[in-house]
């Protein structure tokens, strides 16, 4: 295959998603000269599926997460496509955008921001000279293009570009999931929690929304059947009537009982004991994040695309159900697919600084802290339940997260970023990660500016540089 050479970058951003847009951006504006390449034919990535942006606040509903992400939330806030940050009692937060004008308004900010950016592109090589990445290749159309850069940014969530540079890294803690299920399970009384067989990573979901949804028909069912929102004993978190009946946009999870109903007439064998669905700024449209495969390895595309065409056949079996059993869904369509299959959990590198439980518990904001967040801890486990549990006020990401311990020229920000399974589980949201982003970007761009390691980059004066812009660093 024909090779092109593409040029010198100083930054380069492997993944348009949700961390791997502000990173751009942020680089772009600290003047290095920027790539962004894209798998998809779009920006977007999880951020493009309409499900709600979780951790902007915290549980004391402290702002956590700002920056870029509000400059844009504040834009479709004028004309009614973003809720902006709502207090949610089971998640903290909520902030509901649409999905297509936020695809459309980060876009222009990439292009006014002098991105490049590329689409359809599939990451081929990475190349190393003396533990430093210098040089990567990738597909797109018939060509195989060739790039040197300065530094890369791994925002494809999977630490792909980590993977191919060699970056140690971790997938998975089955002890510690297995740890979970039987801490919350002693206070479980209305659910089996199963769990894993390989006890690896949280199961991955395609999120779909549905329009021409009778609102005030499903709104009153809510308000006469509190059972079907009430949260299994051992959450301690439950939903109150002040945000399910008057906050503009809602995030909840119900219908147990038409579950049941529905698996005895054989209409319904998705393991699940609940679907959790969310407004969307179009009237009468819901996104819904209730799809759900068990054991599979996000990082195998062979296994990825038999659970994509599984995930395929549940949102047709979900959208029935939904018409025939739920109050207020009788008429609704089937609206939007997700582009592409859903991972909660893969690689996590191993960083020069890792966020671990014992971080979480203590509350901990460091010194050299870069993004926060502000959400629960979730994980979606292998039965058909959650580990759900309150984590009481906004926690920090310190910088070392993002920085791989044996490979320089490097940062990791998303999900993939330094963590044990249990901070994942709090960080591994939109909001956390679209503030990683932000501090990915800023950090590469100061480590061109000034010609150094990213791993010798100054955080206070990296700190100076997000606060100016926006981001939240501490409270
Ligand atoms: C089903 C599901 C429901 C969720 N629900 C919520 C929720 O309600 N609220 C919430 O806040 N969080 C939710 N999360 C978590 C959250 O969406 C993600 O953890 C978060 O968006 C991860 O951000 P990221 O930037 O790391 O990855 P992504 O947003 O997935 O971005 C990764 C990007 O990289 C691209 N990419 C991947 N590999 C390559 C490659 N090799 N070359 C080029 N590009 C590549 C992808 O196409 C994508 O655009 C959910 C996750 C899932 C899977």
């Amino acid at each position: 295959m024909e090779h092109k050479y593409l040029g010198y970058y100083d930054v380069v951003v492997v993944g348009g998603g949700t961390a791997g847009i502000p990173a751009a951006i942020k680089a772009a504006r600290g003047a290095a000269k920027t790539l962004l390449i894209e798998r998809e034919g779009c920006l977007g990535g999880m951020m493009s599926t309409g499900i709600p942006v979780l951790g902007t606040l915290d549980r004391q509903l402290n702002k956590v997460v700002g920056g870029i992400v509000d400059e844009i939330s504040n834009e479709l806030k004028e004309d009614n496509l973003s809720f902006g940050d709502l207090r949610c009692p089971m998640h903290n937060s909520i902030t509901v955008m649409s999905p297509w004008w936020y695809r459309i308004v980060a876009t222009r900010k990439c292009v006014e921001a002098g991105v490049e950016v590329v689409y359809n592109a599939s990451l081929l090589e990475v190349r190393v000279n003396s533990g430093k990445v210098c040089a990567l290749s990738f597909l797109a159309g018939n060509f195989i293009y060739d790039v040197d850069l300065q530094v890369v940014i791994d925002a494809t969530g999977d630490a792909t570009v980590a993977y191919l540079a060699g970056a140690d890294y971790e997938m998975g803690q089955p002890e510690m999931l297995e740890g979970l299920v039987a801490q919350q399970a002693k206070n479980e009384t209305r659910y089996d929690i199963g769990h894993s067989k390989k006890g690896k990573v949280q199961p991955v979901s395609l999120t779909f929304s549905l329009g021409g949804v009778d609102t005030e028909t499903f709104m009153q069912y809510l308000k006469d059947h509190p059972e079907t929102y009430k949260s299994p004993a051992g959450y301690g978190m439950h939903y109150d009537t002040e945000y399910l009946f008057n906050s503009p946009a809602i995030y909840v999870t119900c219908f147990g009982e038409f579950i049941e109903e529905a698996r005895k007439n054989g209409d319904f064998d998705i393991p699940r004991d609940r679907v959790i669905f969310a407004t969307q700024p179009n009237k009468n449209e819901y996104v819904i994040n209730a799809t759900r495969v068990v054991d599979v390895d996000p990082t195998d595309p062979i296994e990825m695309g038999k659970a994509t065409n599984e995930l395929t056949r549940q949102v047709a079996m979900l959208t029935r159900f939904f018409r025939k059993y739920c109050p207020g869904f009788k008429d609704c369509f089937l609206a939007n697919v997700a582009q592409f299959t859903g991972a909660r959990e893969s690689r996590r590198i191993i960083g020069k600084k890792m966020v671990t439980k014992a971080n979480i518990d203590a509350l901990e904001i460091p010194e050299d802290c870069i993004a926060m967040g502000g959400y629960n801890c979730d994980v979606h486990l292998s039965g058909v339940g959650l580990y759900f549990q309150p984590i009481e006020r906004g926690v920090g990401v310190p910088y070392g997260a993002m920085v791989p311990q044996n490979i320089d020229g490097l940062l990791v920000t998303g999900r993939a970023i330094s963590v044990d399974s249990y901070a994942l589980a709090v960080l591994r949201v939109m909001g956390p990660c679209l503030a990683l982003g932000e501090a990915a970007g800023a950090a590469a761009a100061l480590a061109v500016k000034q010609n150094i390691s990213v791993a010798d980059v100054d955080v206070k004066e990296l700190q100076d540089v997000l606060v100016k812009g926006g981001a939240i660093v501490r409270l």
